[in-house]
Formats: C-alpha cells, sequence, structure tokens
C-alpha cells in the first residue's frame, strides 16, 4: 500500500454540510442525481435533479426577468456583481471545501478557483460602466453613425467538472452586467458547488433588490443541457466540456439560430529551445501537467523539446516527478489529488498502453495509488512517456496527468509539430531567443488562442480573453472584450440635416 491519508467519507459529508450551512444553501434531498467525492471514491448525498417542468418554469421565469433586468442601468447591474464578490470574499474558504470536496483539488488551487471568481466579479463591475459602442465617420453629411450594445437574453451555462464555480462566474458575472439574465446547468458531477454558488448570487440579489429571478439553477445530467441547448428562449449557450459535447451541442444551437460560445478539449504542448532556463522550464511544466491532477483544459499535455537539451530536461524532470506528493488534497502538502472517477483511471490506463503499444517509452510514473481505505478512489502518479512521432493517442486529449514528450532539430520542425494536433486551446515556448519568442506568438507561430512565452500554458489570469481555436471550439470569455458575445450591437444611422441623402451616392425620387 502507498502510505495515503485521507479523511473519511462521513468526515468529509461533515464538512461539506457545515460548508453549506455556512453559505446557507439547502440540499434538495432527492433522486435523479449524487454528489461523490473523489476523495474517497464515494457517494455523499442523493440530490433531485431538475424535472420537465422545473426546466421549464426555470426558463420562463428568466425570460421574464431579463425583459425587467435589461433595463437596469449597466452600472446599477454592476452593484449585484460588487454584492456577489464581497459574499464570495467572505465564503472564499467554503467554497473551496466544497470545490475539494467534488472534484478533488488541493487547497491552494481550490481557494485559487475562487480568487479567480472574485477577481471577474472585480472585473466585471468596472465593465459595467464600459460596454462602450463606437461613432464610426459616416460619408453623408449632417448624419451621425454609431454602434449600440444591448443585452441579448437569456444565457444557458453548461459547465464542466474541473471549474466547477470559477468557470460560472466568468459566464455569469460578465452576463449580469451586460443586463442578461442566466439559467445554469452544471456537472453532475459538481452540484454542491453549484449549490453554494446559486445560494450566494441569491443572497446578493436580495441584498441590492436584484429581479429574483436573474439568475436559475437546473441541476441535472446531460437531458437538462440539452433542453438548453434546445431551447429558443436560450440567446446565448455557452458551453464549457469535452469536444465531444461540443460537437452534439454547437450543430444543435446553430440549427434555431441561437448563438453558442464553446470552451472545449486542450492538447497543449510547450516549445523548449535549446536557449531556454531550464530551472524556469522544470517549474513551468510541472505546475502544467501535474496541476489539477492533469485535469485542466490548459494542461500541458506535450513537450516538444530540442534534441540537445531533451536528455537534462527530462533527467530533471522525471527527478521532480519522483518528489511530487500526492494524496489528500486537503493536506496543505499534497500537489497531486485524486482524478475525478476510476472511469478516469483507466482512460489514462487505456493511453499509456496504447502509446506504449506505439514504441513510446515510459520514463516515470503511470502507477495506481491503491488506498485501503478507499478502494474506489483514483489516486495515480504523474507519467512522462518519450514519444517518436504524434501518433493518434497523443493528438487525442487524455483528461489525466500524462505528458508525452517529443524531440526537434529545427523550429519550424518545432512549429509544425505544436500546431499538427485537432484543438488549439493553449500554449507557450521557453526560449532566452528573442527571435523565436516573437516568431511563436507570430501569425506563423502557435495556431492557439493563448501563447505564452516563458510560463506554462496553465494558469491564466481573468484580464485576458480564454479560450481556443480548432476543435476548442472558438469561443472567448473571462476578460478584454469578451462581454461583445453576451450582448448584441445595433448599427444607428442619425440624420440631423434637412434633406434624405442616400449613401453611395444613389439618387431616387
Ligand atoms: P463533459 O463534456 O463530459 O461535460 C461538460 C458538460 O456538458 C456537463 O455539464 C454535461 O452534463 C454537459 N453535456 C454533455 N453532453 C451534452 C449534450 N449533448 N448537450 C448538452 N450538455 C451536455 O466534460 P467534463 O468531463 O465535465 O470536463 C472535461 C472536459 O472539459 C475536458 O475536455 C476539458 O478540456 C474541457 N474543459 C474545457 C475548458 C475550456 O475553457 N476550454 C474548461 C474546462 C474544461
Amino acid at each position: 500500500m502507498t502510505g495515503i491519508v485521507l479523511p473519511t467519507t462521513d468526515a468529509l459529508r461533515t464538512r461539506a454540510r457545515a460548508a453549506l450551512d455556512r453559505v446557507g444553501a439547502a440540499v434538495p434531498e432527492g433522486g435523479g442525481l449524487s454528489a461523490r467525492t473523489p476523495v474517497t471514491g464515494e457517494y455523499l448525498f442523493g440530490l433531485a435533479a431538475a424535472g420537465h417542468a422545473e426546466t421549464e418554469e426555470a426558463l420562463a421565469a428568466a425570460r421574464a426577468a431579463f425583459l425587467d433586468w435589461r433595463t437596469t442601468p449597466a452600472p446599477r447591474r454592476g452593484e449585484l456583481v460588487r454584492r456577489l464578490g464581497e459574499l464570495l470574499r467572505v465564503h472564499q474558504e467554503d467554497l473551496a471545501d466544497l470545490i475539494t470536496i467534488e472534484a478533488g483539488k488541493i487547497r491552494s488551487e481550490a481557494l485559487g478557483e475562487v480568487q479567480e471568481m472574485i477577481d471577474i466579479c472585480d472585473f466585471a463591475v468596472g465593465l459595467s460602466r464600459q460596454l462602450y459602442g463606437r461613432t464610426i465617420a459616416s460619408e453623408r453629411p449632417g448624419h451621425r453613425l454609431a454602434e449600440t450594445w444591448h443585452p441579448l437574453g437569456v444565457v444557458g451555462v453548461i459547465s464542466a467538472f474541473n471549474f466547477p464555480a470559477a468557470v460560472w462566474s466568468w459566464n455569469t458575472a460578465v452576463a449580469l452586467v451586460c443586463g442578461d439574465t442566466v439559467v445554469w446547468k452544471p456537472s453532475e458531477l459538481t452540484p454542491l458547488v453549484s449549490l453554494a454558488c446559486d445560494r450566494l448570487l441569491a443572497r446578493a440579489v436580495d441584498d441590492v433588490g436584484a429581479p429574483r429571478d436573474v439568475h436559475r439553477l437546473l441541476l441535472g445530467g446531460r437531458a437538462v443541457g440539452e433542453r438548453l441547448v434546445d431551447d429558443p428562449r436560450i440567446a446565448l449557450v455557452s458551453a464549457t466540456g469535452s469536444t465531444r459535447m461540443g460537437r452534439e451541442v454547437g450543430p444543435r444551437v446553430a440549427a434555431r439560430f441561437g448563438r453558442s460560445l464553446l470552451e472545449l478539449g486542450g492538447n497543449n504542448a510547450a516549445v523548449i529551445a535549446p536557449s531556454a532556463d531550464l530551472d524556469l522550464a522544470v517549474q513551468g511544466i510541472v505546475f502544467s501537467a501535474v496541476g489539477t491532477a492533469g485535469q485542466r483544459c490548459t494542461t500541458l499535455r506535450r513537450l516538444i523539446v530540442h534534441r540537445d537539451v531533451a536528455d537534462t530536461l527530462v533527467e530533471r524532470l522525471t527527478a521532480a516527478y519522483q518528489k511530487l506528493p500526492i494524496g489528500d488534497p486537503f493536506d496543505r502538502a499534497t500537489l497531486v489529488g485524486p482524478l475525478i472517477s476510476a472511469q478516469a483511471l483507466e482512460r489514462m490506463r487505456g493511453a499509456l498502453s496504447r502509446v506504449r503499444d506505439e514504441g513510446g517509452t515510459l520514463l516515470a510514473g503511470g502507477a495506481r495509488r491503491a488506498v485501503e481505505t478507499a478502494p474506489h478512489a483514483a489516486y495515480v502518479e504523474p507519467a512522462v512517456v518519450r514519444v517518436d512521432q504524434q501518433t493518434d493517442v497523443v493528438r487525442e486529449e487524455t483528461f489525466a496527468p500524462l505528458l508525452y514528450v517529443l524531440t526537434y532539430d529545427t523550429f519550424d520542425e518545432a512549429i509544425a509539430l505544436h500546431n499538427d494536433v485537432p484543438q488549439g486551446l493553449s500554449s507557450s515556448i521557453f526560449t532566452r531567443d528573442q527571435q523565436e519568442a516573437e516568431r511563436f506568438l507570430s501569425t506563423e507561430g502557435s495556431d492557439c488562442g493563448i501563447a505564452n512565452v516563458n510560463i506554462g500554458t496553465s494558469g491564466a489570469e481573468i484580464g485576458g480573453a480564454f479560450g481556443g481555436e480548432k476543435d476548442t471550439g472558438g469561443g472567448r470569455e473571462s476578460g478584454s472584450d469578451a462581454w461583445r458575445s453576451y450582448m448584441r450591437s445595433a448599427t444607428n444611422t442619425i440624420n440631423y440635416a434637412s434633406r434624405l441623402s442616400l449613401a453611395q451616392n444613389v439618387s431616387f425620387l
């Protein structure tokens, strides 16, 4: 056995209840959905999933609330989000407890996820006074041409298990200041976190006197998500999850001319150039590849290393991997918590066996850390595998701590390898060569939505827009001008002259 000591499921259940109590959230006990914990791999509570009638009622209520909320001045809408940010500060530890219990995140990452929510609230409050349109030079005398931005409608948020709270807040904080209302279908794997978030927002709504139904939570699985996808009252479906899910959601929303914002899987790589500072690189690689037990969309999955430094880097990496503390995510010394489920572990094992069949060499990790007291928990040693080429398994996203190492000789070869995967989320280069760094960021370099220099692929700040290209779905969330996805624009032409002049010098009548 492994020496991993875990809290009991009873202790986790009590801790979850205490956190929910402090937040003020009630657990809707019933059937249809189970809250589980990957910490021990066991069942916590039975919960009632939203049925047809409840979904219908929530959609109608959110639509009615939109008609009211959209006329509330944006800076006043910001007051609701400011209050949410205050409550998140007060309950940061409680929410982090629930994130650790349900998603298995280590303590500092769980607290970091809540910090990210606080940050996006601050950002959205500022944004509530900055929903700018442009004035455009008109070709006609006595005319003003302008662009105005208006609330869009009800936003349906469908979210994944691995950022059970932050992804909701990226969408909700921004959607609310934009004048939209939100219906949220969280991951069926993290219902308790969503109950706490929903309750905190409901408290903020009461505190500032906003309409009750600006936010509605619908617990459930894929069938509830599908209702949001198909319902014409949902103006925007913002869906975060696997590429498989996005392939189903995108065309269905498009078929009813709805809008979708897709944040899907990644297969992120770092290029390690011969001039790289290897101390920096090792730290950046280990955090990006192993953080959240390899279960971030931005997790580093491919390392593209110059042949001259490959052996040295691999040696340093495998040494670092051997020292990784794996175990109880509540223990502050732990760096690697559990995988979300036994199925996730099976998928990692399947990928490892495929890549070894294809000639890959396992350099570190890959073994399960069985825990006697928790036979269903999925603790695993993060793995590093050296491969000669990008075979099918390397080009897929395996949502686990599995890092493939490839080597290159020329910079062009590194870029070609880097971009030769279906996904396009995050990327990075470690180099001291300015020309290489700039080429990596240039149009002919990384084809991803996120491209970094001398920093890993994961751990983005909320100020920039977040999202990726190709099979990652093309959506942008969070900072920069991602807010535009949550609003509709109108082009206004105002004639303040005394005669009607037509554009393009057209003469008529
Ligand atoms: P998942 O695709 O299994 O589920 C995500 C959500 O989609 C869940 O709420 C699920 O119930 C819902 N869903 C599934 N099929 C649906 C359908 N046909 N219609 C409507 N809703 C449906 O993903 P997961 O396992 O929870 O999360 C891991 C995946 O999410 C990884 O691929 C990861 O890369 C990705 N992810 C991407 C981002 C990003 O911002 N790009 C962020 C986090 C996670």
